[in-house]
């Protein structure tokens, strides 16, 4: 099989951390990623703010574990507020790191105390994820043997100082190793985390990957439809059947996955093309060329290719998967309802990424609505309509004519006309079953599950979050 590209492959990771970030299905580095992970493989030490589900624990955790050295003693420590995190993020360090031979132990009260010191004296894990209380209980009663992080991680900074950690972290550094490297991500940093970085951190690099200042324009209609992952060509497909978009923009997070899609779409009977980086320049002009003149009706891109696109009259823009941030999310929308025209924005979610949407919404206050995926049979009774609406309009030509009369020798002329348009319905086929996507009732469940563990794990909290 062909080896599949991967952006990760540009930070110099080890074969064994690649192998872990490929099965985690990571392809592209998010924000966060790209501008963390190079500055902490330089040894830096790094403040940064940003949200949770930006992809932050794999920023931290995988140039820290590509980093570790194998002494035989814990290595990297992650401070977090709550136990669900703690483990969380052990498992997620695990996933990643068990290729290169990464253990990580989560510790955190509520657990046998012996068997956590077990697990770190006399199992080799580099790695330790901890709360502040049970952690700073460990130390002042000296129970950690083999314990000599020197890389530090307080994860969610501020939730701590919400939570009343703040002196428990800074007793719990004075038994850390004097020379380390230390890395605070925090969602907001108000003074006293300012104030705390300051005492921990050694000449840092300051990292914001909060987006500023967000506004979606007025004129842009903007839906989101829930989807289970496997369901995602299908549920295109009939947006596009129902929507009958004129000139639509289709956005793809990776290079591979514009030409794959671009490849079923073409296959199904559409008319689209894929634009991204790796294609010659000459290419790409052509093909927006294509695009712009109408010779084509979709185009199917990653973000980097559409940066310098200039069209004024995409009816649709389509996500088909979600933008880590939402600053791509507001920049590839604003590719429709140009010009006083009014554009439609519509972005597939699955539940697992509903972090990403509601970060979208809060930092743009974008009112983005939610919608079913149509049906089967309304698919179908809106490809019907288009169809008749075509055939209505259509001039006739002078061919068809001779045609039509010498058939019509033979064969009955509802029978001709029937078989010509089973030729036109064959060319774009809705298949699948009937209901795909997730109904609201389904979508209100899941949002209304989350959102109590989170208020069980966040208490007390200030910021509105998913
Ligand atoms: P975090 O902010 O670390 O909680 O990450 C949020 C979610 O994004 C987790 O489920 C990660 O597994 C996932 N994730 C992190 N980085 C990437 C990436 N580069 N590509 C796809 N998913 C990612």
């Amino acid at each position: 099989m062909e080896q599949e590209l991967n952006d990760f492959e540009g930070f110099g990771f080890s074969k064994n951390i690649l192998k872990g970030v490929i099965e985690a299905g990571f392809k592209v580095p998010s924000p966060i990623q790209e501008k963390a992970i190079p500055v902490i493989l330089q040894g830096r030490d790094v403040i940064a703010q940003a949200q949770t589900g930006t992809g932050k624990t794999a920023a931290f955790g995988l140039p820290a574990m590509q980093m570790a050295r194998f002494t035989g003693e814990v290595e990297i420590l992650v401070i977090i507020p709550t136990r669900e995190l703690a483990s969380q993020v052990s498992d997620e360090l695990y996933r990643l790191g068990r290729y290169a031979s990464i253990q990580t132990v989560a510790v955190y009260g509520g657990q046998s105390i012996s068997r956590q010191v077990d697990l770190i004296n006399n199992r080799g894990a580099q790695v330790v994820t901890a709360t502040p209380g049970r952690l700073l209980d460990h130390l002042r009663a000296g129970r950690l043997k083999g314990f000599n992080p020197w890389i530090v991680i307080l994860d969610e900074a501020d939730e701590m100082l919400d939570m009343g950690f703040i002196e428990d972290i800074g007793s719990i550094f004075e038994f850390l190793p004097k020379v380390r490297q230390t890395l605070l991500f925090s969602a907001t940093v108000p003074p006293a985390i300012a104030k705390l970085a300051r005492t921990i951190l050694q000449n840092p690099v300051t990292i914001d990957v909060t987006p500023k200042t967000l506004a979606t324009p007025e004129d842009i209609e903007q839906r989101y439809y829930v989807i289970e992952e496997r369901e995602r060509e299908e549920a295109l497909v009939r947006l596009i059947d129902t929507e009958a978009p004129p000139k639509a923009l289709i956005f793809c997070r990776t290079k591979r996955e514009t030409d794959i899609l671009s490849t079923t779409m073409i296959s199904r009977g559409y008319s689209a093309k894929a634009l991204h980086g790796d294609m010659e320049q000459f290419q790409r002009n052509v093909t927006m060329d294509s695009f712009k003149r109408g010779r084509i009706d979709m185009l199917i891109a990653t973000d980097v290719a559409a940066r310098g696109l200039d069209i004024t009259d995409v009816s649709h823009v389509f996500n088909y998967h979600i933008p880590f941030d939402p600053e791509s999310y507001v920049h590839r929308i604003g590719r429709t309802g140009r010009a006083g025209k009014k554009g439609i924005a519509i972005t597939l979610v699955t539940p697992l990424e509903f972090k990403e949407l509601n970060r979208i919404m809060e930092f743009s206050g974008a009112p983005i609505v939610y919608e079913e995926v149509p049906t089967i049979t309304q698919a179908r009774r809106r490809h019907q309509n288009l169809l008749i609406g075509k055939l209505t309009r259509e001039h006739i030509n002078e061919e068809a004519v001779e045609i039509i009369q010498r058939l019509s020798e033979d064969v009955d002329c509802t029978q001709i006309a029937c078989k010509a348009v089973s030729m036109l319905l064959d060319k774009q086929s809705v298949a699948g079953p009937n209901r795909i996507g997730l109904s609201s009732r389904e979508v209100e469940r899941i949002m209304h599950k989350t959102a109590r563990q989170k208020s069980v794990k966040r208490m007390p909290t200030r910021r509105k979050r998913f």
